[in-house]
């Protein structure tokens, strides 16, 4: 009798009693949060009912959820309920900070077109001329956004690069990876390693998550960062390529002054494939035959515009 007391007792400890749903964001049960609305990103069994506040949230067929709330000045308490255990999370919000867009800041930029790189290019006869550095966001200690899933934004960047890698080299072209494995590299590093091979185009592969602003609307699809002109043709057509084969949101491409992409010496972007806090953008980031389609896409986006100048 002991012994089956024991053998019941040990089976109970080793079960893993995760009954609560698992909230990825906010990413503490006490947070100051200062926008007007937030969400609450995260996964739960799709057979629980699960609430906010008493609001039904929608969870995704992969269990994943992302519910947007709004947030008043002060404390705002949230009691997010699976009917098994509820959390608690309090938010506080204080004054937005305002954002005073400097006009001046990229207008310089214009007469920075790096003409030499351009005429260089347009010059080349065969890709294994052509130098392409690959730039998987991230790394190591740096997990980058996470998604509903858990999934981290790290690996994700990993698995698109390096099958970016796999269909440039069929192709003949010759492919730097700023990161091949889980490995943590500084920003200014990855320009300096881009540099010091002589890049003509580097591609950074990102997967997106907030901002608290914008929780209200859908958040979904792909962007394209660039920061100096000679590199907004090449954005676009990547950013074309991407949603016409991935069939995700073309959400535009923008122009910032991401690290990454301040290097004048190459044609440089920055590819925020699809959002990762969003459920069904999710659903395609984790899948292979999605991340391959991705990664052909992003080739084709860059040798049309190769094929363009
Ligand atoms: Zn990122």
């Amino acid at each position: 009798m002991q012994k089956i007391f024991l053998i019941l007792s040990l089976f109970f400890l080793l079960i893993p009693r995760v009954n609560a749903a698992t909230i990825v964001y906010p990413k503490s049960q006490n947070v100051t949060i200062n926008s007007a609305c937030t969400f609450f990103i995260g996964n739960e069994d799709v057979t629980k009912i699960l609430t906010i506040n008493g609001e039904k949230v929608d969870v995704y067929k992969t269990g994943a959820f992302k519910h947007s709330v709004n947030l008043e000045y002060g404390e705002n308490v949230f009691e997010i309920d699976n009917g098994i255990e509820m959390q608690i999370y309090k938010i506080n919000r204080g004054e937005t900070p305002v954002y005073k867009p400097d006009t001046n800041e990229f207008a310089k930029l214009t007469e920075n077109e790096n003409k030499t790189l351009l005429n260089e290019l347009k010059g080349i006869k065969s890709n294994s001329e052509i130098n392409i550095t690959i730039d998987a966001g991230h790394g190591g200690k740096e997990y980058g956004a996470i998604g509903c899933l858990c999934e981290k934004e790290k690996d994700i960047n990993l698995q698109i690069a390096k099958k970016l890698k796999m269909y440039l080299e069929d192709a003949g072209y010759s492919v730097f990876m700023t990161r091949e494995n889980d490995s943590y590299i500084g920003l200014r590093d990855r320009v300096d390693f881009s540099n010091k091979n002589n890049t003509h185009i580097f591609i950074s592969i990102h997967a997106n998550a907030l901002p608290d602003s914008r929780a209200k609307s859908k958040i979904n699809g792909s962007e394209v960062y660039y920061l100096y002109p000679q590199s907004k043709a090449m954005a676009q057509s990547i950013l074309n390529s991407l949603s016409k084969y991935t069939g995700l949101t073309a959400r535009g491409v923008y122009q910032r002054n991401f690290a990454v992409v301040r290097n004048p010496n190459a044609i440089s972007v920055l590819v925020e494939v699809g959002y990762i806090i969003d459920p069904e953008d999710e659903e395609k980031l984790i899948n292979s035959d999605f991340q391959n389609t991705a990664a052909k896409a992003i080739m084709q986006g860059m040798e049309n515009y190769l094929n363009g100048i």
